[in-house]
């Protein structure tokens, strides 16, 4: 099969291991022997967090807002209400799910603005929130949102944290129990480098009461997910059968690289891609110092650059760009999220400056 290096991100590039692992025997996902594939997948992911003490996992057959959706309509009662902090598309869309569960909630920032601790603590001091949500990288602008301060701010003023780790987990080091995160969202196909079609929430076992008290969906109950993989040894309903195979080679392969060499291998890629891209004249979205390593978000404004004719040579030279969402902002975005090398990277490179010689 042709390698293709996708620079969007995710779904990633894949291994061929992690291709192979879905062409398997027909079975039956209500099966003992996929059960089992169930909880590796779940002790595989609080390994990868280091949760394993405290936390459980409750695993959907669903894209990464499908989990989003999950913890925001199992965990929040008609009497909490919620600080999202919202300086990128994702924060946004935490706000209109909160909205369609008619949960009160705040807002707090502006897309691409920085989210001071400062700013967030007196909000903590001006309302009574029970929950926090933050993105922790941003995928829309690139930047990384302060983890370290915010998890602190909220342990010691008593409000749970939602951190959105949908393009973090797997890609660079979270330590659940250190941070004493509540609930961690992410999905199968970004730092795993799995497969679209699975997302999960791990959560930590104090959080059990509130699940149990505030469901408000059917699918999407996140105890009784957790649960019935617990009681039945199988999903409530059916799973991606084969989407689950490969994410459990692609988290055996997580933890095979560790995650502090995956998050060495990605940023020295994201470093050159920073480099290359500005010896060609561009400029970016975020100063240096916001950057998160895992995504660039690149200003198009200062070029004559035709993005879709751009786009469309490189996609045919094996390489694909993704497009940006900053709203009055014309960017595009790549990535390093996934399978791929410094002689990835370089090729990339290559083909971006043949297009402008050409051009
Ligand atoms: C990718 C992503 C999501 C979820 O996107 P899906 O298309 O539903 O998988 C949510 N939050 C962040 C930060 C993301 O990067």
């Amino acid at each position: 099969m042709k390698r293709k290096i996708l620079l969007n991100p995710g779904p990633a590039t894949t291994t061929e291991n992690v291709k192979n692992a879905m062409v398997v025997e027909d079975i039956c996902p209500r099966e003992g022997e996929f059960g089992q594939v169930m909880h590796d997948i779940c002790d595989g992911l609080l390994k990868i967090g280091n949760g394993q003490d405290k936390y459980k996992v409750g695993l959907f057959g669903a894209s990464g807002t499908g989990a989003m959706e999950a913890v925001l309509s199992s965990a929040i009662g008609n009497e909490d209400k919620v600080l999202i902090i919202t300086n990128g598309a994702y924060g946004f869309r935490m706000a209109k799910i909160c909205d369609k569960f008619g949960i009160a909630f705040d807002t707090e920032f502006q897309f691409g603005d920085y989210p001071e601790v400062g700013v967030i603590a007196d909000k903590l001091e001006t309302s009574t929130y029970s929950h926090l949500i933050m993105i922790h990288h941003e995928t829309s602008t690139g930047m990384m949102n302060p983890l370290d301060e915010v998890a602190e701010l909220c342990n010691s003023k008593g409000v749970k944290l939602i951190l959105d780790a949908m393009s973090t987990f797997g890609a660079c080091p979270i330590d659940l129990s250190a941070h004493k995160i509540d609930y961690l969202i992410s999905s199968s196909n970004k730092g795993i480098h799995g497969m679209a079609g699975l997302s999960y929430v791990i959560f930590h076992e104090d959080c059990m009461p509130e699940l149990q008290a505030n469901a408000r969906g059917f699918y999407f109950d996140l105890y009784a997910q957790w649960k019935n993989l617990q009681d039945k040894n199988q999903l409530r309903f059916t799973p991606p059968v084969q989407v689950c195979y490969a994410f459990k080679a692609a988290i055996d392969e997580t933890l095979e690289e560790t995650v502090a060499k995956r998050w060495e291998r990605y940023t020295g890629n994201w470093q050159l891609l920073y480099d290359g891209l500005q010896d060609m004249g561009f400029d970016f979205f975020l100063p240096l110092e916001q950057q998160s390593r895992i995504l660039l978000a690149i200003n198009l404004n200062n070029k004559s650059l035709n993005f879709e004719e751009f786009h469309d040579f490189l996609y045919a030279r094996d390489v694909t760009i993704y497009p940006g969402v900053i709203p009055e902002s014309a960017t595009f975005r790549v990535s390093v999220i996934g399978d791929l090398y410094k002689e990835d990277i370089e090729y990339a490179l290559t083909q971006m400056r043949e297009y402008f010689q050409k051009s």
